[in-house]
């Protein structure tokens, strides 16, 4: 993306999300917790436990802060900066894309278009999975509310137009068009012409993902459906 270039008016902003939708959340997490492990024992059915409950209410689970606490409980703070570096290092030689997640940011960047990730969760941890996922340079937002629909609809002026962060560029956008898997990410999302995608596999949906979405969001199972829409 050439944010310079794009800085005055654009048609489309295209905003994807990222856990569950370009990475997988779920290896990130045990890959994160296997480096952690070579540091610090972790009472991992603890860690498990708490991540299925915070899941399961569609949450985040801020695992970073748990284990950056954790260290400095044990007096093992210097650990920290390592952990994080060996957890990139390690992620990297992994692939934690989903499939169709590299081929739909390859179609956006040769498209020309302006895109980037709009994230929800911890900022430390999100950061950190960002970085580990290979997305240093893709253009993102933290944010710490899980209804994103409601954060992009706060920048649209009474003229329909979209006045963009400057994490996404700073200019106009005349739509956005969001990918998302979690129905709680499209609540309050601006109508038409903005459009989204829900990309779920709906037989092996988690129950925080599922619930009602506007009618100008498409369902899709999966990023090469998106894709071909696109
Ligand atoms: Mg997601």
């Amino acid at each position: 993306m050439n944010t310079a270039e794009h800085a005055s008016q654009i048609d489309t902003l295209y905003i994807v999300d990222f856990d569950r939708t370009l990475a997988d959340s779920d290896k990130l997490l045990e890959v994160f917790m296997e480096v952690t492990n070579q540091y610090i024992h972790l009472p991992l059915e603890q860690v498990k436990k708490i991540n299925a409950d915070v899941g399961a209410k569609g949450d985040s689970f801020d695992i970073a802060n748990y284990v950056r606490d954790h260290l400095a409980a044990h007096g093992a703070t210097g650990e920290w900066e390592k952990l994080q570096k060996q957890f990139t290092h390690d992620s990297r030689s992994l692939n934690m894309l989903l499939p169709g997640a590299a081929e739909l940011l390859a179609l956006l960047e040769e498209r020309g278009y302006l895109y980037g990730i709009l994230t929800y969760g911890n900022p430390l941890w999100q950061h950190i999975k960002l970085t580990a996922a290979g997305f240093n340079h893709v253009p993102r937002i933290v944010t710490t509310s899980k209804h994103k629909g409601r954060l992009i609809s706060r920048w649209q002026d009474e003229g329909g137009l979209f006045h963009l962060p400057h994490e996404f560029g700073g200019g106009v956008a005349r739509r956005v068009i969001l990918i998302d898997d979690k129905a709680a990410s499209f609540d309050s999302f601006p109508s038409e012409p903005s459009l989204g995608f829900q990309v779920l596999d709906r037989s092996r949906a988690l129950p925080a993902q599922l619930g009602e979405v506007p009618s100008n969001v498409t369902h899709c199972t999966n990023l090469a459906d998106v894709i071909a829409l696109l």
